[in-house]
């Protein structure tokens, strides 16, 4: 038993083959992806998202403006995202959210308004929170420490160094790892990942990138999550099946849903 905790197969690049991505994924064992909404807020993806999780069984989304787009929120987006945050049963969290300075795609200084503006728009409609840090390590703890205000989050994609893993597991939230944990070089990051205690963790593929080893260089999918469990499974010296029983359960309290596989 796996979970996929963040996911992106709305996206083109699963147009041709979606039922297949998800079928393969449910014979690998996965009984649950969280589709993360990410793009446009003006421009239809986020309830593209949305659709996409209530056609299959055991698909989720989530909803939010990616730090990437946070120049292209405004009120009316701040609206559609509150909207769609209500609009189906599907919906379990709002994200991603957070700071990527390693693309600066926004201005940090949107970037760190967006955020915290919608840090509070969560807590209000009392959803979790999936977060995306990228160079911004101090600056991501430093604003949930100040707004997270004691609501349940997701450090998605982890990439940080244990300080930072510190100081979300303090604020109480979880830590996804993807597929980069398994990369040769990530001899750093397994070592923060090895600190981090089983009941906290959780594993994604964040695909259609980041494919884990063996399969870099294709695109990545749900079953691949396989990998980067057995990765973790491997660092916390637990059997494969027990890791998944384990952060597949971690997955259901967190969001208090029942699985079945
Ligand atoms: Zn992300
Ligand atoms: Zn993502």
């Amino acid at each position: 038993m796996l979970v996929d905790s963040h996911a992106h197969i709305d996206g083109a690049e699963f147009d041709a083959d979606r039922d297949e991505v998800v079928a393969r994924a449910r014979e690998a064992g996965v009984v649950a992806i969280l589709n993360v909404g990410t793009g446009d807020p003006h421009g239809g993806d986020l309830e593209r998202a949305v659709r996409v999780a209530e056609q299959y069984e055991g698909v989720y989304a989530a909803v939010g403006v990616h730090p990437h787009d946070a120049r292209l929120f405004d009120e009316r987006a701040a609206e559609r995202v509150n909207e769609l945050a209500q609009s189906s049963k599907r919906v379990i969290a709002w994200g991603e959210i957070g700071l990527d300075y390693h693309y600066d795609n926004s201005p940090r200084e949107v970037q760190r308004e967006v955020f915290t503006r919608q840090l509070r728009m969560a807590r209000e409609l009392n959803l979790p929170v999936i977060i995306h840090s990228r160079e911004a390590d101090a600056e991501t703890v430093e604003i949930l420490r100040a707004e997270s205000g004691g609501a349940a989050g997701i450090m998605h994609c982890f990439g940080g160094g244990y300080e930072m893993a510190a100081g979300v597991l303090e604020l109480g939230f979880m830590i996804s790892f993807a597929g980069n944990v398994t990369f040769k070089k990530a001899e750093a990051l397994r070592d923060v990942a090895r600190r981090v205690p089983v009941e906290r963790l959780l594993v994604e593929t964040d695909c259609p990138f980041l494919t884990p080893v063996p399969f870099r260089g294709r695109r990545n999918e749900p079953a691949r999550v396989a990998e980067t469990a057995r990765c973790l499974a491997e660092l916390h010296g637990i059997e494969a099946d027990e890791f998944g029983r384990i952060t597949t359960g971690n997955f259901q309290r967190f969001f208090n849903l029942s699985l079945t596989q």
